[in-house]
């Protein structure tokens, strides 16, 4: 694939990312949409270290969790910019703003989530995953994205 690159508002931060990501989810959830005040947010879920930082400084800003983990936003220390987060403080994987590459249309969502709480007039495409909260992986990621998974993680 082509080599991804994006960056925060200001031009500070400038990121690669050394492959393409694990699975994009596009999430419908009150939380996301009151962080990014936006309708939705595009997260394409990579391991932190195929994330290449080339400019700028990074600050971590801790959201509060209906479950009591911790969710941090990695942010622009200049521009305030969220470019990835990490749920659950993992370290090794993260949670990629998509519409933060260069070419905002490069990725595209896989499935879209907390669909319970998609604003109405958001018209949902019929061949694209959807479901009311959460799904489970095993099902729709594809093989290698679990592997990639399974050994970041330490499971199975
Ligand atoms: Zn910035
Ligand atoms: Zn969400």
């Amino acid at each position: 694939m082509t080599v991804l690159e994006g960056g925060c508002a200001c031009g500070a931060v400038r990121y690669r990312l050394k492959s393409g990501p694990m699975f994009v989810n596009c999430c419908h959830c009150s939380d996301c949409q009151r962080q990014v005040g936006s309708a939705f947010v595009i997260n394409a879920l990579i391991e932190t270290d195929r994330i290449e930082q080339l400019s700028g400084e990074l600050t971590s800003v801790a959201m509060p969790t209906d479950s009591g983990r911790p969710h941090l936003h990695y942010r622009c220390t200049a521009c305030g910019t969220t470019l990835w987060s990490d749920y659950g403080d993992r370290k090794v994987m993260s949670f990629l703003r998509a519409t933060t590459l260069d070419r905002r249309d490069a990725l595209s969502p896989d499935v879209h989530i907390f669909t319970r709480s998609k604003l109405p007039w958001v018209i949902l495409p019929p061949d694209v995953p959807a479901v009311e909260v959460y799904y489970d992986m095993e099902k729709l990621w594809p093989p290698e994205s679990l592997a990639r998974r399974r050994a970041l993680l330490g499971e199975g």
